[in-house]
């Protein structure tokens, strides 16, 4: 099937107020465009190198949204125009973004990145450190950031029932995020998970925005 009619597919599949990130690493900007021409406007990236080139070469009504894990000398490289960052884990990260925002005269928007996964491979928060965070002086002298949400990455496993439960957990990190809205910088209504693998089961656990790549591109 071409790149335009498994969009088609996946979008049919979707309630109406979740929203599809269509992740392009590693593909070429020929299919990206292919893509765009399908009418997709969100496109998800893994290396802020990869994204700086691509966003050059492609139309400006992109959003880019970053959802790798994020080093904090290369921030500079995306602060002009990347429109969410899916993985900030830590607050000094978060304490870069700001700055880099600030420099660009902009807010960047951000989601935390929660561990839910029993693999220790894959990055993010435990409750307690999320906690810390959002309880910290340091977030709210940060004008230059918001945080719009959460995500996260479920095991790679067959195992449905524990897929589901990673969710659920996640699910529940985001309601304790609620809690927290009346900081000026977060405005938590973003819950960003599922993946090709296992988006429908993250839909029926309240996700709001799926990171779908291998199901549009084909495998990487
Ligand atoms: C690669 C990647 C995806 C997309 O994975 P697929 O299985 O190809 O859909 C989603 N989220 C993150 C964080 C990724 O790195």
């Amino acid at each position: 099937m071409s790149i335009e009619q498994n969009l088609n597919k996946i979008r049919q599949s979707l309630p109406p107020e979740v929203t599809l990130v269509a992740v392009s690493k590693t593909k070429p900007v020929a299919d990206l465009l292919h893509a765009y021409q399908a009418g997709q406007r969100i496109f998800g990236e893994n290396k802020i190198q990869e994204m700086a080139d691509k966003a050059a070469q492609l139309p400006n009504d992109i959003q880019w949204h970053m959802i790798g894990h994020v080093q904090s000398n290369k921030v500079k490289f995306m602060a002009p125009f990347v429109s969410l960052v899916h993985g900030v884990d830590s607050l000094k990260l978060l304490g870069e973004i700001n700055k880099q925002a600030a420099k660009n005269n902009r807010v960047i928007n951000c989601l935390l990145q929660m561990h839910i996964a029993t693999e220790d491979t894959k990055f993010g928060l435990d409750a307690g450190e999320l906690k810390e965070i959002l309880e910290s002086a340091q977030l709210r002298s940060m004008a230059h950031v918001k945080i719009c949400g959460l995500m996260g990455m479920a095991s790679f496993t067959e195992n449905v029932a524990q897929i589901r439960s990673e969710f659920s957990q996640l699910k529940s990190h985001f309601d304790v995020l609620q809690q927290y809205n009346a900081l000026p910088n977060v405005e938590p209504t973003i819950l960003s998970m599922g993946m090709s693998g296992d988006y429908l089961i993250a839909i029926e656990c309240g996700s709001t925005m799926i990171r779908i790549g291998s199901s549009i591109f084909g495998t990487r």
